[in-house]
C-alpha cells in the first residue's frame, strides 16, 4: 500500500511540528540503502521510522533493526507494516533521550549503523548525539536539509563552513550521497533535501590535548564572521582570562595571520592555535 493510502486508512495527518514528511519516492530510499552498505551482519538504528517506508527494507537486509519513533499515533500503522519481521524492535521514545550505550549492550550486542530520514527540527542535536556516541556507531546515512548537507561537508573559506562542519569533520568523513527534491515527500517540505553519509573515524582528524579549549577557540573564531580573527579571539577569550598578548603570541607561533577571518582556518590550524593558547 502506498503512503497516501496508509495515511487515509489510519486517519493520519502529518504533524509538521514533529518534522513529518514521509518518503514516497523509491529512488532516495534505494540511495540510502545502497550508501549504508547493509549486510545480514549489520545492526541498524532507524530514527523516526514514521510509516515504515525505510523500515521494511531495513528489516529485509539487516540482522537487527531498532526503530525509535516519538509519535505514538504512527505506531499501529508501523506495526502493521513491519510486525511480521522478527528482527525489529520498535521503541516509542524521543531519540534525544534514548540511551545508545544501553541499546548496544542490551539489544544489538555490537556496534551499529544509523539510517534515517531525519525530523529536520532536531537535525543538529541528533548529529551531535551521534558524534558523541561515535564509538558505538559505525556510520550514519541520513536525510537532512540541503543547506545542512552543505554545512556538514563545507571546507574552510566558504559561507557554509562553521562550527557544525568542524565538530563533525573532526571525528568523521562526510560525503553527499544525493540531492532530493521536495516532491519525494508527503507532504512536501519547504526546503530541498540531501542524503549524507557520515563515516566515523577511529581517531580524530587531529590529535587534541584539550577538546574544550579547541571548541572555545572555534566558537570564538566563528562568533563574529565579519571581524578579523585577532579581534574575534580577543573579545571571546578575554572572558576565559586569555590576554591579547597571549593571543598575538599564539597566532605568530602558529603561523596564522591575525588579519584572516576565522572561517578560513582549517581544523589543523584551529588545533595548533588551541594548543598554543592552552599552554
Ligand atoms: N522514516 C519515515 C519516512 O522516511 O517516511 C518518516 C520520516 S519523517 C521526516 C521524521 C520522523 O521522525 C517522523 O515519523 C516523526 O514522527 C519522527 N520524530 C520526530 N521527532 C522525533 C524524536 N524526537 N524522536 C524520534 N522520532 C521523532
Amino acid at each position: 500500500m502506498d503512503i497516501k493510502s496508509i495515511m487515509r486508512k489510519y486517519g493520519i495527518k502529518a504533524d509538521k511540528r514533529l518534522g513529518q514528511h514521509f518518503l514516497m519516492d523509491e529512488r532516495p530510499i534505494a540511495a540510502i540503502l545502497e550508501a549504508a552498505e547493509l549486510s545480514s551482519e549489520d545492526c541498524v538504528l532507524e530514527i523516526g521510522p514514521g510509516l515504515g517506508a525505510l523500515t521494511e527494507k531495513l528489516c529485509r537486509r539487516a540482522k537487527k533493526v531498532a526503530a525509535v519513533e516519538k509519535d505514538g499515533d504512527l505506531i499501529p500503522a508501523l506495526k502493521n507494516r513491519v510486525g511480521v519481521f522478527e528482527n525489529i524492535c520498535i521503541i516509542e521514545e524521543d531519540v534525544l533521550k534514548l540511551d545508545l550505550e544501553l541499546l548496544k549492550n542490551r539489544y544489538f550486542m555490537s556496534d551499529f549503523k544509523v539510517v534515517a530520514n531525519l525530523p529536520y527540527y532536531i537535525t543538529s542535536p541528533i548529529i551531535m548525539k551521534l558524534v558523541e556516541s561515535r564509538c558505538l556507531v559505525k556510520l550514519a546515512v541520513i536525510m537532512v536539509q540541503k543547506e545542512v548537507a552543505r554545512r556538514l561537508t563545507a571546507l574552510p573559506g566558504g559561507k557554509d563552513y562553521g562550527i557544525l562542519s568542524v565538530a563533525v569533520q573532526l571525528h568523521a568523513d562526510v560525503d553527499i550521497v544525493c540531492e532530493v527534491g521536495s516532491e519525494a515527500f508527503v507532504p512536501p517540505p519547504k526546503v530541498d533535501s540531501a542524503v549524507v553519509r557520515i563515516i566515523f573515524r577511529h581517531e580524530p582528524r587531529v590529535k587534541l590535548e584539550d577538546e574544550a579549549v579547541f571548541f572555545e577557540v572555534v566558537e570564538a573564531a566563528f562568533g563574529h564572521r565579519r571581524k578579523i580573527l585577532r579581534n574575534s579571539l580577543k573579545d571571546r577569550l578575554a572572558l576565559c582570562g586569555i590576554s591579547l598578548d597571549k593571543i598575538d603570541d599564539a597566532l605568530e607561533k602558529a603561523g596564522i595571520d591575525p588579519a584572516r577571518r576565522g572561517e578560513t582556518l582549517s581544523i589543523e590550524e584551529f588545533a595548533r592555535l588551541a594548543a598554543l593558547l592552552r599552554n
